[in-house]
């Protein structure tokens, strides 16, 4: 899929895609917003050459100047977001704005090795076959995500980000896809700047990871709140424009009240691991990745459906049998 040209928006904000290294999803968007004389950008992409081009180029195409940026907010800690905001702070002098989580986390983001063994050790406890060859469990640092450094502004839920003449962009905490999400409402114009929190097509993967607790329980609670915003206008980090930014979190609510239904029907018809679940829930023939974020989407559906009670869980030879 080609990546769409970059483009004003109005109200002083402009969209400018980048080129990823992916094949889903081919870009991220990346969003300038004028404010107090200069720029504000909204997310920055992988760390590769065609991104930094898509950039620049994007910048002269739409008649803006990369040095009038002195704010990157960055709206959660995953590669197509955070991944070149190392070269982009370094390049130009800017300040660097996070949800307050992302200072703690930026840490387990630099340590792959520190993600790998985690990892092991999920696939082992939930039912991978061979969690130490598992192709699904194999992950490497690619090259365009250096390490990055912690974000120098923290922002948390409730707290606004100045554009001068009176306004601003109102921070609301969206944790669930990752726990330091943040989404951004523009007090001028209402529209939502949601990250990854609800993207047009594609429900976001939410990842189950040791010690994040209920994260699909926290990713729903997010989805509620944008509904009982009344959001309408949404730009999304991937993807076209949302007319409607609460019914499409209506939507991804729905999908996954169905998959929770389905998955607990599947533990009450056997005790079973998150992996035998996943293999019967996802279509076969996963690439590797694939399986790994589905694995680890089965159970953070797992984790929820037990954790609220409607299922229950036991060890049986060091691994995690749910049952009814
Ligand atoms: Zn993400
Ligand atoms: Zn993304």
């Amino acid at each position: 899929m080609s990546v769409p040209p970059p483009q004003s928006l109005g109200s002083g904000i402009h969209l400018i895609p980048a080129p990823l290294p992916y094949e889903s999803p081919p870009w991220v968007n990346t969003y300038a917003v004028e404010s107090n004389g200069g720029l504000l950008l909204i997310d920055c992409g992988t760390d590769w050459e065609p991104g930094r081009e898509a950039i620049r180029q994007g910048f002269d195409y739409l008649g803006l100047e990369e040095s009038a940026v002195h704010t990157l907010v960055v709206s959660h800690l995953h590669p197509d977001h955070v991944g070149m905001s190392a070269r982009l702070v370094g390049e130009w002098g800017c300040r660097f704005v996070m949800h307050e989580r992302a200072a703690n986390l930026v840490d387990s983001y630099n340590d792959s090795p520190g993600y790998m063994s985690r990892l092991k050790r999920i696939a082992s406890t939930h039912g991978i076959p061979d969690p130490i060859t598992n192709p699904a469990t194999h992950v490497e640092r690619p090259y365009y995500m250096p390490l990055i450094e912690p974000p120098d502004h923290l922002v948390r839920d409730g707290d606004t980000i100045d554009l001068g003449d009176g306004r601003s962009l109102h921070v609301v905490h969206t944790p669930g896809h990752e726990p330091a999400h943040i989404s951004l409402r523009d007090s001028r114009t209402g529209i939502l700047f949601s990250g990854d929190h609800i993207l047009p097509r594609i429900s976001p993967v939410i990842m189950y990871d040791l010690d994040l607790g209920d994260v699909l329980g926290d990713y729903l609670a997010s989805l509620q709140r944008l509904i009982a915003m009344e959001v309408g206008v949404t730009y999304p980090a991937h993807g076209t424009l949302i007319d409607q930014g609460d019914e499409r979190a209506r939507q991804i609510l729905l999908h996954h009240d169905r998959r929770l239904l389905d998955m607990a029907e599947l533990v009450r018809s056997e005790d079973t691991t998150a992996w035998q679940v996943m293999l019967k829930s996802f279509r076969p023939n996963l690439d590797p990745l694939q399986s790994r974020l589905a694995f680890l989407e089965t159970i953070s559906h797992l984790e929820h459906l037990k954790l609220t009670g409607r299922i229950r869980d036991e060890t049986r030879d060091e691994k995690v049998i749910y049952r009814a």
